[in-house]
């Protein structure tokens, strides 16, 4: 609303009261009338002008203001004069009275319109900011050479001041950044969110580490982004409030660090690839050691069989029984593992493979037991894929005799399928059989980890993990989904060959 005021000095203040209060206030206050002629002025105004109040009285205001912006002060004056508002005088600039002596004195401005019977007066309450410009001034040349590069935003998110270390770290000039808002400096996705964040910071402004725990990044002007930490530090001015961020660049810091992980990672890899070898090597000797001491107790226990098959009692023939088993069971251990431990150390012939002749040339080596177990397979439209013939018959023969080995009580059924996406194919081996339970899913691929004893099903444990080292020796991935009593279904990817290969 206008501030119309009308002087009533009988209702009123006595006029020797308001010139008392007039003269009491810190701040400079001068009248003009319509024509800009000072009609008025405190002590105040003496003080921060230098003239003596007979030397204003009776002047055009044009006096105090500075020779540059004389020109068009008139022109101002006229426009304000029918206006009628209360305001501060030249919003977003900065005003400068003149002082006698000729120096420019930074200054703010209030203008008040009155109404009186004589006429039509503005009232002007002048402040001095020369402190406050001082300050402002020591605070950005500290910003300026401030070794870190920093940025500060109102609550708006509008960036008001940045230093010469944000320009390099950006790659913007300063002038492209000024009023604009912050979010142009974040990568696209994390924009959306940053208002929100800004909305609460200000709500609750504290001295502190932006995104603790997140990683930040910066979106530099020719569009790489690259891993930044801020500092955070609220700032009350007269203005408003505003925040101040020191921003660092840690790209090197990240980098260091990485390359320490990977040497980490890649001295353990070392380790853990000898003593692979090693244990290999000793897991190789060993049962190739193992062979011919057991293939002597089973033919000692056949020729003890049949030569004495007369004279020895039923308890001495079951006790031969259990020894054949024994050692049956001894020889498929070693085979197994022999099995195993070769896996790694023989020569691997990659090349294009027919999948459908993998699994055919499986089936044809499980003939006898797919007849026996009266086992129908279903295989879809199979893929040709890159890889090891010998080891993916291997893998295929595992996964084919456990879906028959562990059956229930129906006629068991397999069926193969697969799918494809861009980088590898995904190769499904489904049974009707006793299931898993969801907590082994993980366990069965160890070695030697079986969920049932010999009784009930015969197998060394070594199977799964021979399937799972012959997939990860084809960059892929085995894993199995099931529910006991409904079946499994054995999962298997193996990485499709490209160019860059
Ligand atoms: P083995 O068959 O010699 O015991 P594997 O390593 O081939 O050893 O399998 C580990 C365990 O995983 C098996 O003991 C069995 O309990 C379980 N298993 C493997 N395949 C299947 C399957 N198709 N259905 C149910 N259980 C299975």
């Amino acid at each position: 609303m206008d501030a119309l005021a009308e002087i009533n000095a009988t209702t009123l203040f006595s006029s020797e009261l308001l010139t008392l209060i007039i003269e009491a206030v810190s701040t400079a206050i001068i009248m003009v009338d319509k024509d800009g002629r000072i009609k008025l002025v405190n002590k105040h105004t003496e003080q921060l002008f230098g003239y003596t109040r007979q030397e204003l009285i009776g002047e055009l205001i044009d006096i105090l203001v500075p020779y540059k912006f004389r020109v068009k002060h008139p022109e101002l004056r006229q426009s304000y004069l029918h206006s009628h508002s209360t305001r501060p005088m030249g919003a977003g600039r900065d005003l400068f009275g003149l002082h006698k002596n000729g120096s420019e004195i930074p200054i703010e401005i209030g203008l008040n319109p009155i109404v009186t019977r004589a006429g039509t007066y503005i009232v002007s309450a002048i402040v001095d900011i020369t402190e406050r410009k001082r300050l402002e001034a020591r605070f950005k040349a500290t910003v300026e050479s401030a070794p870190t590069a920093m940025l500060m935003i109102n609550q708006a998110g509008t960036i008001v001041l940045v230093n010469k270390e944000l320009e390099k770290m950006f790659g913007y000039e300063r002038d492209k950044l000024l009023n604009n808002k912050v979010e142009a400096l974040l990568p696209e996705r994390y924009r959306n969110g940053h208002s929100n964040l800004r909305t609460q910071y200000f709500a609750n402004p504290e001295t502190r580490r932006m995104g603790v725990g997140r990683d930040l990044f910066g979106l530099h002007k020719q569009g790489h982004e690259f891993p930044i930490e801020i500092g955070l530090k609220p700032i009350e001015m007269d203005e408003g409030s505003f925040v101040l961020s020191a921003i660092v660049d840690i790209s090197d810091r990240k980098m260091q660090a990485e390359r320490r992980e990977i040497e980490i990672l890649q001295r353990a890899n070392e380790a853990l690839e000898r003593s692979n070898i090693e244990l290999q090597r000793f897991v190789y000797i060993a049962s190739h050691d193992l062979q011919t001491p057991m293939r002597s107790i089973g033919n000692f226990a056949d020729l003890l069989c049949n030569t004495y098959q007369n004279s020895l009692d039923n308890r001495a023939k079951d006790w031969l029984r259990r020894i054949k088993q024994s050692v049956t069971y001894l020889q498929t251990l070693v085979s197994d593992l022999l099995e195993y431990s070769r896996l790694d150390s023989q020569i691997h012939v990659f090349k294009f493979v027919s999948f459908q002749e993998i699994v055919d040339h499986a089936i044809s080596l499980l003939d006898s037991v797919i007849n026996d177990s009266n086992t129908e397979i279903i295989c879809d439209k199979l893929p040709t894929i890159f890889g090891d013939r010998t080891l993916l018959v291997q893998l295929v023969v595992n996964l084919i005799s456990n879906a028959i080995k562990y059956r229930c009580k129906k006629r068991p059924q397999i069926h193969i399928s697969s799918q494809e996406n861009e980088e590898e194919w995904l190769i499904m081996i489904k049974d009707n059989g006793i299931g898993i339970d969801k907590k082994y899913f993980q366990k069965i691929f160890e070695i030697f980890q079986r969920l049932h004893d010999h009784s009930t099903y015969q197998g060394t444990g070594i199977g799964l993990a021979v399937s799972r080292r012959v997939v990860i020796l084809h960059h892929g991935r085995i894993w199995v989904e099931s529910e006991p009593g409904l079946g499994s279904t054995f999962y298997f990817t193996i990485k499709k060959m490209t160019e860059e290969n």
